[in-house]
């Protein structure tokens, strides 16, 4: 088993809504979500934060990004907007250390956020 949740959703582990995949990149929904659309965008390997990445991980994030954009037009969000998040440790609320994008829409989304 591995020893980190979102890996375990990439391994079919632990079930989750996937509503996009590549060979380096899985989407799935979020288990609380705070918008109508609240999904998880994350690369396959395990960078635990942002502080963590690295030059040869530049590509791979470029991916999280056209995955956003593809799946915030698959879900209909794309033309009202959309929101992406990242959080990057405790501060900033990170609960799962392994990097994921969050990306929520279909509502109005304040600003700042809290
Ligand atoms: P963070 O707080 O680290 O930025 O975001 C972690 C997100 O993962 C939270 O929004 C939380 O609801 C979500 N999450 C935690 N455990 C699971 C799970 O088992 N399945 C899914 N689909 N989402 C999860």
């Amino acid at each position: 088993m591995s020893e980190d949740l979102f890996l375990k959703i990439i391994d079919r582990e632990i079930p989750a809504d996937i509503v996009y995949e590549t060979d380096t990149v899985l989407a799935f929904r979020d288990i609380a979500p705070q918008a109508p659309v609240h999904i998880l965008i994350i690369p396959k390997i395990k960078i635990r934060t942002v502080n963590d990445v690295d030059a040869e991980h530049t590509e791979l994030l470029g991916e999280l990004i056209l995955a956003a954009k593809r799946i915030a037009k698959a879900q209909g969000v794309a033309d009202q907007g959309y929101r992406l998040v990242m959080n990057c440790n405790e501060a900033a609320g990170q609960t799962v250390w392994h990097i994921h994008l969050h990306l929520l829409g279909g509502r109005a989304l304040q600003w700042p956020p809290g």
